[in-house]
């Protein structure tokens, strides 16, 4: 049943594809008529767009619920001590370390690379820069003064500073903590059967997504961009295959082909949606009932992976890097490269897993190395798709960190990710 359902999403996203891009083609052809108005307006605009987005809501009105309780429940079991620092120390060790490897690996592949000139350059009008705000100012935010707001707003950081310290006081409370606790895993149950209920809507709500995007998606900009597009997305990929599946076989044991199929539903959702933060509810059933990993540790690596650990995007910060750096002809030289690898890593932590932000924190990145902001008007055009691509790769990062800090910890049931499940 699980299997099957993996192959329908699989199928509904090459369904969803061929359909967006039918439409299109129907569209170029034969602009004015009827039937362009019924697939234009009543299914891409209408039906799809409708059925995608109440999906995509769906998802992620499970997330701070899902977020709270499963935290309070892994804090709970782990109580505090020794190995939850340790947990916390490795995850986000880790998460640093396959950062800088990506951005290295982006940097050193893509400057081998003469991606050639584009058209004409955009004025300095059409982009603004983002400041980055300041590490201190990041760290304090964490911490929040009212937990009911960091919820409405869903700031992830604040939501799980509070979800610890409250899964912490619960294993110290006693008997008190004890009911609590129990109520609180009852409640986990039926949040991941939600989770559950949604995956087996997943199919259609794949499907719309994709139809949609693909119906309104610019091929022509893809063209003019074909080189950056093949080179970017052959390092995501690179980086999503040999990097993760030597970290999952080497470090947690794993045989890297069985980890890959477990994360297919999880990677197409992320495809579908180009959001870390609205995928995390499957993210997180994929890695705990496919995987094997323990919700002890998975209910802290996850939510906080969909964060701050954004591989996919960081590779793409580099290769926009160099490749907007050679459009202008600028040398940024050594220490260029160095500035890049530090802000792209740091411009992760701290922005949210949602469609487009990486583009946004681009800017951060280029003013660091002393490139024109402007230049990523040049890229935007194709970079929806990017998105989708290194979303996948985003949440792929976050499961391999997970196993491998969960096998660390004896905490990976090796019955569930050796099941078919
Ligand atoms: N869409 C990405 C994510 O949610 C972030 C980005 O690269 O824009 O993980």
């Amino acid at each position: 049943m699980k299997q099957s359902l993996t192959r329908q999403i699989v199928t509904a996203m090459i369904a969803g594809i061929s359909i967006g891009l039918i439409m299109q083609y129907l569209n170029v052809w034969f602009p004015e008529n009827a039937a362009s108005s019924f697939y234009g307006e009543w299914l891409a605009g209408g039906l799809f767009s409708a059925g995608g987005q109440i999906f995509v809501n769906s998802l992620k009105l499970l997330v701070v619920p899902l977020v709270f309780v499963s935290l309070v429940c892994g804090t709970t079991s782990l109580g505090a001590n020794r190995r939850m620092g340790m947990i916390a120390l490795k995850t986000v060790g880790l998460y640093i370390v396959t950062t800088c490897i990506a951005i290295s690996l982006a940097l050193f592949l893509s400057s081998q690379v003469s991606f050639g000139l584009v058209g004409e350059l955009p004025g300095a009008e059409s982009f603004s820069a983002r400041e980055a705000p300041p590490l201190i100012d990041v760290f304090v935010g964490m911490f929040p003064t009212n937990p009911v707001q960091a919820m409405a707003d869903g700031n992830m950081l604040q939501i799980i500073i509070f979800s610890i310290l409250f899964g912490v006081a619960v294993s110290q409370a006693g008997d008190n903590g004890q009911r609590i606790s129990g109520f609180f895993n009852d409640l986990n149950e039926i949040i991941m059967k939600m989770v559950g209920i949604l995956m087996a809507l997943a199919p259609y709500g794949v499907f719309c997504l994709l139809a949609k995007l693909f119906f309104t998606l610019d091929i022509s900009a893809l063209q003019e961009l074909a080189l950056y597009f093949v080179v970017l997305a052959g390092i995501l990929i690179l980086h999503g295959t040999v990097v993760y599946g030597t970290l999952v076989s080497v470090f947690a044991k794993l045989n890297p082909i069985v980890f890959f199929k477990k994360m297919w539903p999880a990677q197409t959702m992320a495809f579908a949606t180009a959001s870390s933060n609205a995928t995390m509810p499957v993210t997180m059933e994929v890695v705990e009932e496919k995987i094997g990993v323990r919700n002890s540790v998975a209910s802290f690596t996850i939510p906080l992976g969909a964060t701050i650990n954004m591989d996919g995007t960081a590779i793409m910060q580099g290769v926009a890097t160099v490749f907007i750096a050679q459009i202008y002809g600028i040398d940024i030289g050594l220490a260029g490269y160095l500035t890049v690898i530090l802000t792209a890593t740091l411009a992760s932590i701290g922005t949210a897993g949602v469609p487009g932000v990486g583009l946004i924190t681009l800017t951060m990145v280029l003013t660091q190395a002393g490139l024109p902001v402007e230049g990523v008007a040049i890229i935007l055009g194709v970079d929806r798709l990017l998105d989708m691509i290194r979303t996948g790769v985003n949440i792929t990062g976050d499961a391999a960190v997970s196993a491998v800090v969960a096998k660390s910890e004896n905490e990976l049931d090796m019955e569930i990710f050796n099941s078919d499940r």
